[in-house]
């Protein structure tokens, strides 16, 4: 099994071939212009524990390509954090920017760290840390960060607040904020369903009816799906966590295992069910993989029993397990696409911190998912023309559009 940056640029590599890139635009440099990030930011954070004594963390930001516009891309804080795994996300996010049609070009950023070590005050003043090294990187028409795994609005609001200190108050340096400072209504939600809106047009395709769900990873990417599917009356029968997973074929109270988790800290011990030994191969029609990486791979993708699998997560399953899951007629729809809603309304919180006018949610959702729909029937025509997996369609899209752009601009 590769690094999860070996894969997505092994596949890359791949979708070059397959369009026949290096023929096509002769000693452009396709490639190397692909995989090498513009820029590569690293730097050390020192911060004061609240006891006095200190601590220091590895942050990253990687810009990875401007080409289609400023540079987007989530903030993430996670104990396994490194550098490999920011550029593997910064490339996902020029591919799927891309593929969604939106104005933005792909970054990450992430420290080293594990949140629920440190109290409210001392990741206070982390992110303040990380936002004031990063003053002259970031800004609403250069690189807008956004939350990923480990950060929210509360974080998002503390970025914001500390570039205002240094440079001209900008709502829109940042995404996925407080709604009171200039968040998108729908934004915190958006990630979550759009993986369902992807997972609808799917199931439709395939002919699904009445089918179940499994769902793993239960933050915010994994309750938001949840949510919308108990709203849209489609039975969620088993969720995962990293503290466990539970499974009810009758179908889980979703608002009240949300309540369960935010009160304790996770899913484990919910009452509206039983626990799980194997969450991957429980019986479910469609699985969401909503956790992080490499979670469905070559040891367990053979015991899966979904006909459907929408990833909420980026790069959740591995190459290995893709060749599997295709030999098993399993249908894959790629984190690219389906769990673009995040990036999507967080343009939209961008271009409403711009005109200085908030839309209705119901807006905010019906342009979600007009979108998304969209960019759904692209890759799928795609994939069909070219008899390749809707991965590797939507990867052929993206790509192709971003090239287009590259060729365009010149290279002086
Ligand atoms: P989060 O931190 O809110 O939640 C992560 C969830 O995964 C938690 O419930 C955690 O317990 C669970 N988890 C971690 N390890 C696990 C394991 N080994 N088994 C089962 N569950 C496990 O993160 P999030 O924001 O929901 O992001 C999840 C994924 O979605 C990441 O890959 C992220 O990059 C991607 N994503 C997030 C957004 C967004 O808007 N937040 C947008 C696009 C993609």
């Amino acid at each position: 099994m590769g690094t999860v940056l070996e894969n997505a640029i092994s596949l890359v590599q791949k979708t070059a071939d397959l369009l026949t890139l290096g023929k096509r635009y002769p000693g452009m440099q396709i490639i190397e212009r692909m995989t090498i990030p513009d820029k590569v930011i690293m730097f050390r954070a020192t911060v004061q524990l609240d006891t006095g004594s200190l601590k220091v963390f590895n942050c990253y930001r990687i810009q990875h390509s401007d080409v289609l516009g400023p540079y987007k891309g989530g903030i993430r804080f996670h104990p396994e954090v490194d550098l490999d795994e920011v550029k593997a996300l910064a490339l996902w996010m020029t591919l799927k920017t891309a593929l969604v049609d939106i104005p933005y070009g792909g970054a990450k950023g992430g420290i080293t760290v594990d949140p629920k070590t440190l109290t409210p005050t001392e990741l206070e003043r982390l992110v303040r840390k990380y936002t004031f090294r990063l003053v002259n990187d970031i800004g609403p028409n250069i690189d807008i960060p956004a939350p990923d795994m480990g950060t929210s609005a509360r974080e998002m609001a503390w970025i914001f607040d500390e570039y205002r200190k240094h440079r001209d108050s900008a709502y829109g340096v940042v995404t996925g904020k407080p709604i009171a400072l200039g968040g998108s209504l729908g934004r915190k939600e958006a990630t979550g369903r759009g993986v369902v809106c992807t997972m609808l047009e799917a199931a439709k395709e395939l002919g699904l009816e009445n089918y179940t769900v499994g769902i793993q990873g239960f933050g915010n990417v994994g309750s938001h799906a949840a949510l919308d599917c108990h709203a849209r009356g489609i039975k969620v029968t088993g969720v995962s966590d990293i503290t466990g997973s539970v499974q009810n074929p009758d179908g889980l109270d979703i608002p009240a295992m949300i309540k369960h988790r935010d009160q304790t800290g996770g899913i484990e011990g919910f009452p509206g069910g039983k626990p799980l030994a194997d969450f991957t191969s429980a019986p479910c029609d469609v699985l969401l993989p909503c956790a992080k990486e490499n979670m469905i791979t070559a040891d367990n993708a053979a015991g899966i029993k979904a006909k459907l699998i929408v990833e909420g997560a980026n790069g959740p399953t591995t190459p290995e397990a893709d060749q599997i899951l295709e030999s098993k007629n399993v249908l894959v729809v790629p984190d690219i696409l389906a769990n673009a809603g995040g990036v999507i309304v967080s343009y939209f919180e961008w271009v409403q911190n711009r005109e200085g006018f908030y839309w209705e949610e119901e807006d905010v959702n019906n342009r979600l998912f007009t979108r998304l729909r969209k960019a759904y029937a692209c890759v799928r025509d795609t994939a069909t023309r070219k008899k390749v997996s809707l991965r590797q369609g939507a990867y052929c899209l993206a790509l192709e559009k971003i090239v287009r752009a590259m060729v365009d601009r010149g290279v002086q």
